[in-house]
Formats: structure tokens, sequence, C-alpha cells
């Protein structure tokens, strides 16, 4: 990625630049959330963002974690608060989100942003379905119409991404666990999004001629010599000869989840900005 003026991303803070500030809240030392938390304080800084990780204990009490994002709710210097997931069990994940100041929510998981986007009021979107919708728009721009089938409704990915395309007149159909007949569903696609965490669930046959297909599932596999593969919702090796365009899993959808952090990062810096001007 090519490197950016810091200067072009700041943003004027009553009178003095400074640059956006994201902080990402990690609570515990699971493996895999440290890696996506270095990735993402690491691209803010190449882009000339200001990034910090927060780190508390696995056995830190939900008091702790309320009294952190208090501290950084009131901090001038911080623009976008990100509460690293999965959380221990013994946090209450609803709650912390509430917390968090929905001006710097920067995962649009507060209910404040999440009313907004089905309002199609100007909100901070969730960066996964929002990266998910720049790539479908890279390939089809004009939506209307279209039969788009997610798969999977979490607060994070299925249920935004299901009103982000709705947004733009798609026809949305959503679909769950619980869904009967899901692959006749899924071949009515014209873009599909799976987003369940589970290996190879979408086989080739589910899919439409040509749709587009976007694969958010992100899952852990023992390779038997050791290690582990991360592997997608969908067979890729069978899709691919049956869609027209696909993610890859790993560097289709987390890249963009990335991205968007960035880009929601800036934006509610600016808004900030803008109200204290
Ligand atoms: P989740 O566990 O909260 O939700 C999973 C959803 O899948 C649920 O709605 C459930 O009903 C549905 N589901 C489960 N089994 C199913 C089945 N057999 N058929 C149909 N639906 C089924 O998960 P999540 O947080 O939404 O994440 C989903 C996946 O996306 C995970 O693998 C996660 O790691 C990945 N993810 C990737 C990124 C990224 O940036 N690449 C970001 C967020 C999540």
């Amino acid at each position: 990625m090519p490197k950016l003026s810091s200067t072009r991303l700041q943003v004027n803070w009553t009178g003095s630049p400074r640059a956006p500030g994201l902080t990402v809240v990690l609570v515990g030392d699971d493996q895999a959330s440290q890696i996506y938390v270095q990735s993402k304080v690491r691209m803010a800084e190449r882009l000339g963002l200001h990034g910090e990780v927060e780190r508390l204990p696995d056995d830190a009490s939900e008091a702790d974690l309320l009294a952190r994002i208090a501290a950084l709710n009131a901090r001038d210097d911080i623009d976008g608060i990100l509460i690293q997931l999965p959380l221990p069990a013994h946090i209450d994940a609803l709650r912390v989100m509430a917390a968090v100041d929905p001006a710097k929510d920067v995962d649009g998981l507060h209910a404040l942003n999440a009313g907004r986007l089905f309002h199609g009021d100007d909100a901070l979107v969730p960066c996964t379905p929002l990266g998910c919708l720049r790539l479908i728009k890279s390939i089809r721009s004009d939506l209307t119409g279209a039969h788009a089938v997610v798969i999977g409704s979490s607060n994070i990915v299925g249920k935004p991404m299901a009103a982000l395309l709705l947004q733009e007149q798609a026809t949305v159909t959503q679909t769950h666990i619980h869904t009967r007949g899901i692959s006749s569903i899924c071949r009515q696609a014209d873009i599909l999004v799976s987003a369940v965490g589970k290996a190879g669930l979408v086989r080739g046959d589910w899919i439409k001629p040509q749709a587009i297909v976007i694969d958010v599932g992100t899952t852990r596999v023992e390779k038997p010599e050791g290690g582990y593969a991360v592997c997608g919702d969908v067979s890729f090796d069978e899709a691919v000869q049956v869609a027209g365009a696909i993610t890859p899993v790993p560097r289709g959808v987390g890249p963009m989840t990335i991205a968007c952090l960035m880009e929601n990062t800036v934006k509610a810096a600016k808004a900030r900005a803008a109200r204290l001007q």
C-alpha cells in the first residue's frame, strides 16, 4: 500500500491539527485476537493515525472494563474505540457496547448506531459488512432488485450486512442456523454473503452461476501435519467454478474490515472536530 502523507489525515482540533486516534481494547490473551489487534494498530500507524492498544487481563471484571471505556470516552485525542471480540464469558458484551460513546463507536455496535443504520441515517457502520458492501459494489455498482442472501444473523456481521444490502434496494433473504432448505435459497442468490464460521459449509452446488460470493467465515482448522489453516465458509475450489466473483479466505474480507475501521476512525474524528468548530 502506498504511504500516505500524515498531514492529509489530520483533523483540525480546536485550531491545532492532530492525527485521528484509535484505541483497540483487548481483554485476555487469545492468540488470534492479538494478531487481529496488532494488524489494526499497525495499519493505523502506517496511515498516519495514532493507534494504541489498551490491554486488560483475562480475569478483568466487567467493572474494570467499563472504567477503562469511560476513561477513553473522556479523552479528546481518541476518536475511535474498538472492543476486540469475543470478550471473556463473564463479561456482558451488550453492556460493554452500550458504554462506548456512540460518536467513538468505530465498530458500529452501539444500539444508537445500529438504529441509525436501520433507519437509513448516517451512522458508524460495522466494519466487516461495510467492507463486504464495498467489495460487492466494486463488481456490481447498482444492486437494485438483485437477490442477496446473507447466511448468518449476528449483530456484528449478518444483520448489518442485510440492512446495508436493503439500503441498496436489493431483495434480501436473511438465513441462519434454523433456516430450512438453505441450499436452495442460496442457489437463487445473485449475491451470497456467508458469515457463519463453519469451514466448507457452502458447496459449489449452492451457488447460482455468475453469483457474487463473499466469504466472511474465518475458522482455524488443524492440519494433520501440525499447525492450522484459516478456512472460509465456502468450499472455494468448488465455488470458484460457478461464481462470477468470489473472495478468498484469508486475504479477502479481512483486509477490507481493517480498511473500513480506518475509514470509520477518520469519519469519527472529522465529525467530532466539526462539532467543536
Ligand atoms: P456468530 O457465531 O455470532 O454468528 C454465526 C451465525 O451463523 C448465526 O447467525 C447462526 O445462526 C449462523 N449459523 C450457524 N450455523 C449455521 C448453519 N449450519 N447454517 C446457517 N447458518 C448458521 O458469528 P459472527 O461473529 O457473525 O462471525 C461469523 C464468521 O465470520 C466467523 O467465522 C468469524 O470469525 C468471521 N468474521 C470475520 C471477520 C473478518 O474481518 N474477516 C469479521 C467478523 C467475523
